[in-house]
């Protein structure tokens, strides 16, 4: 529950025109509430490459909400469950990369076409 900061007024949610005001009953006074915290379920994966391409860091380590495909092999475990995404590399005319994080090691690596 919020007060109004002028007159100490309760402030009610007021829709208007599609975005949440609070509206003092008293004097009118309207503010805006912020915007809703992000989704949880949003997932935000940066991949970084280093120079050599060799080692693939996933800046974010989570990964539910990603896909998962058992059409791979870890290269390191053996184990045929891994989450994918797909990342554009620089030009817009190269075929995209599909990533893949191991679901058993955690390895990451790239598929190679
Ligand atoms: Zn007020
Ligand atoms: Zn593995």
């Amino acid at each position: 529950m919020k007060f109004c900061q002028k007159c100490g007024g309760l402030m009610v949610p007021k829709d208007l025109g599609g975005k949440t005001v609070l509206v003092c009953i008293k004097c009118g006074n309207t503010i805006e509430v912020g915007e809703k915290s992000p989704s949880p379920y949003k997932t935000t994966i940066t991949v970084e490459h280093s120079s050599r391409e060799k080692t693939i860091v996933l800046s974010s380590k989570e990964v539910k909400g990603l896909p998962v495909t058992k059409d791979v092999v870890c290269p390191k475990c053996g184990w045929r469950e891994a989450y994918y995404w797909v990342v554009q590399t620089r030009a817009a005319d190269e075929p995209s990369t599909r990533f893949f994080k191991c679901m058993k090691c955690s390895h990451v690596w790239r598929e190679y076409e």
